[in-house]
């Protein structure tokens, strides 16, 4: 016998299909739910609803943004003369931790992998281009992963973007090959922004 009234046990459900959530966890956070004030749930339900409602992409970098253009982009402190080039908007709050860096982003939403299919039209390479323009932009800094999907990445938007005489550097150091941007910490990716590299 199923020991959850059904709508427990779609709750129970839906929030086990989330990352990092396994069924364990999914029952408890769903009796914890349940022993809420009906106030304290809605409001959690509101959040959600609201997020996944007035959360876009920014039209210049596609970072989050609750309007048109995000905060990096319409704001007059960030210099306007450096681009970061990164996978997720994951990466850019990463970056933003080591509080080393105050240019601009350009958020790809992945990378290059010929292996799932994925050319450089199935990800937002194109939008950075016009970017490039207006001449005030003298560097490019590449901080995809160091994976093989990263790297690939890297090569293809050197190619394009250094005939145009705009620097172009990798970060490098300190990173593990393999690994992922979002989960290195803070000092590492201070180090390898530090250390990066013409290519
Ligand atoms: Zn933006």
């Amino acid at each position: 016998m199923n020991p959850y009234p059904r709508p427990m046990g779609k709750l129970i459900g839906e929030l086990s299909k989330l990352p990092g959530i396994g069924p364990k966890t999914a029952r408890r956070l769903s009796f914890y739910i349940l022993g809420q004030s009906k106030n304290e749930v809605k409001t959690l339900s509101d959040a959600l609803i609201e997020a996944r409602d007035k959360i876009n992409y920014c039209s210049r970098c596609n970072h989050l943004t609750e309007g048109d253009i995000c905060s990096f982009c319409s704001s007059d402190e960030r210099d306007l003369s450096i681009i970061c080039v990164v996978e997720s908007p994951r990466d850019v709050v990463a970056m933003e931790k080591t509080g080393e860096y105050n240019g601009l982003y350009h958020v790809l939403h992945g990378a290059i992998s010929p292996m799932d299919g994925i050319g450089p039209d199935q990800i937002k390479i194109r939008s950075l281009m016009p970017r490039l323009e207006k001449g005030e932009v003298e560097e490019i800094i590449i901080a995809t992963d160091p994976n093989a999907e990263g790297d690939a990445t890297a090569m293809y938007l050197a190619k394009l973007i250094k005939p145009l005489g705009v620097k172009v550097t990798r970060i490098a150091h300190g990173i593990p090959v393999g690994g992922d941007l979002e989960y290195a910490d803070e000092v590492t990716l201070s180090k390898a922004l530090e250390g990066r590299r013409e290519i």
